[in-house]
């Protein structure tokens, strides 16, 4: 049974650019830049120097702790280990390597026949999946080895996120139409670490075509179950996604297991499968590269490490961008520089033009009350706003500041252009300094 979570909002879903155009092979470049930090934890630290050669596949970094190493998209020669620019806005420490496009395979990838695959302990299995380097690719890039151990015992509903509630991304959409086989054996293993015979499958009612796919390839005894929910953004984060499959409540600052789920992006399942059969590391993924000013919008299947200046070159643009996300148009974070890699988590390129600057003309908030409406995490983002001119972080923390999710449904409500989300973007992180100098 589907249930709809509180607030949410239904923004122009653009995804008819590009929810038609087959995967492509992304052509390789010349040169890759793979940065060493793809996931949430500790980057990675790099496992080779300046004039290394390297093989496709080969681990070129890792780290102790949270941490899932990286690998080489291509063979070549490794040009450089510099600080690059990254999607998340900073100069992060990468490895640059120069292709020699013979895509000579690392010796270490083995596929595994099945009767192998079935003889591999939960233990096992989780292992293979870090050190393939195997990361939430639905944008979270929580190391998944690390969600399946802490989710042992514990959870006891397993939601693959099929929601993609982003306008313009049809990632997963395609990769449900095009990889279905794939992504439902990545999560039979995904229930055979977690030691459970049923699972769900939640997509949104406008992927038809994904969700004929995989009932295609569905079987009633194999306990996985398709819930198609009526769109609504933000139905891919995980609590509203949660409450929508099973009307259960993650609480404030808890974790899905605090309700027993658990919930996995389809291209990270699909990354899983590729593991453990093919013995591949995660080395490349679908970019849906797609925008208002796109001459070709495309769904192309990238090595990581290939930069957006070369995926805009390859889909074609009618005008100059006004702006290039990382991402969607909601969540999705503006680049400065076009030289910034794929990583893990690079669902979507979204190009925009011109025609989305508008004059923003901010003005006073006018007590309308619509955005606490639109939250969908139940917050009152007025009172958030007027916190945030204290710049007291206990002011701040005292209206749940930390639990909102940047899902930008108030700011697109709110008639006045109140810069919401920026504002709670800042006091987050005001936030956690203060707790981090105490
Ligand atoms: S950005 Fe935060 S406050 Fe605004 S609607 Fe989303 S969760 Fe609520
Ligand atoms: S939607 Fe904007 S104007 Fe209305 S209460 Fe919220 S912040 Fe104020």
């Amino acid at each position: 049974m589907a249930f709809s979570f509180f607030g949410g909002i239904h923004p122009k879903e653009n995804k008819r650019y590009a929810c038609d155009r087959q995967v492509q092979d992304f052509p390789e470049p010349d040169i890759l830049v793979i940065p060493m930090a793809q996931h949430i934890g500790a980057p990675c630290k790099p496992l080779v120097k300046k004039g290394d050669v390297v093989t496709m596949g080969q681990k070129i970094g890792d780290n102790q702790g949270l941490c899932v190493p990286v690998h080489a998209s291509v063979s070549g020669k490794v040009k450089a280990v510099e600080p690059r620019p990254h999607t998340s806005g900073t100069m992060v420490m990468s490895v640059v390597i120069e292709n020699d496009h013979l895509d000579t395979l690392c010796e270490d990838i083995q596929p595994r026949t099945q009767e192998e695959v079935e003889k591999l302990t939960a233990e096992e299995l989780m292992n293979i999946i870090r050190e393939a380097g195997i990361v939430g690719m639905g944008g979270a890039t929580f190391p998944t080895h690390v969600k399946l151990s802490s989710g042992l015992g514990k959870v006891d509903t397993i939601i693959v996120n099929v929601s993609e509630c982003e306008p313009f991304i049809v990632a997963d959409d395609r990769l449900c139409q095009e990889y279905p086989a794939e992504m439902i054996s990545g999560l039979k293993i995904v229930m055979k670490i977690l030691g459970l015979n049923k699972a769900h499958i939640a997509m949104e009612d406008n992927k038809p075509a994904a969700a004929k796919a995989l009932k295609a390839k569905l079987d009633p005894k194999e306990g996985i179950v398709l819930d198609i929910l009526p769109a609504k953004y933000p139905q891919g984060a995980e609590k509203q996604l949660i409450y929508a499959v099973t009307g259960k409540e993650v609480p404030s600052g808890g974790l899905p297991a605090a309700v027993g789920c658990a919930v996995f992006n389809s291209a990270t399942c699909k990354a899983i499968h590729d593991a453990v059969y093919l013995g591949m590391p995660l080395i490349r993924r679908i970019v849906t590269v797609s925008g208002d000013i796109c001459m070709e919008p495309k769904n192309l299947m990238v090595p990581i490490g290939v930069s957006f200046n070369e995926l805009l070159e390859a889909v074609g643009t009618r005008e100059n961008p006004y702006k290039v996300l990382s991402g969607g148009p909601m969540m999705g974070a503006a680049q400065y520089d076009l030289a910034v890699p794929v990583i893990k988590g690079s669902n979507a390129v979204t190009i925009l033009g011109i025609k989305n600057k508008y004059a923003v003309v901010q003005s006073r908030c006018i007590r309308c009350g619509k955005c606490i409406d639109a939250c969908p995490m139940g917050l009152m983002p007025v009172l958030m706003y007027k916190s945030t001119y204290t710049s007291d972080p206990e002011e701040m923390k005292s209206v749940h500041m930390l639990d909102c999710i940047e899902c930008g449904c108030c700011a697109y409500t709110c008639p006045a252009s109140v810069p919401l989300v920026l504002a709670f973007r800042a006091a987050k992180q005001r936030i956690r300094d203060a707790a981090a100098k105490k």
